[in-house]
């Protein structure tokens, strides 16, 4: 399950992976980070994985770039 989340901190978008380490049942407080160089922001959730975060970049309002004359 991957979500795009914007860093309110630097602006930047980011994935959010949740690995499941084999633990069920037992929901912690989990860090997400960014992961964005400079940037310590991060954030907690509930989980009973681990979060791993990925650069991401904005989402494009206009698909319709990737149509290329022939
Ligand atoms: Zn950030």
């Amino acid at each position: 399950m991957k979500d795009i989340e914007q860093c309110p901190k630097c602006g930047n978008y980011f994935t959010v992976e949740e690995r499941f380490a084999g633990f069920p049942g037992c929901k912690e407080s989990e860090e997400i980070f960014c992961p964005h160089d400079g940037c310590d922001y991060y954030y907690t959730r509930r989980s009973n994985g681990v979060f791993q975060t990925y650069k991401a970049k904005p989402p494009k309002k206009e698909a319709n770039k990737e149509i290329k004359d022939k």
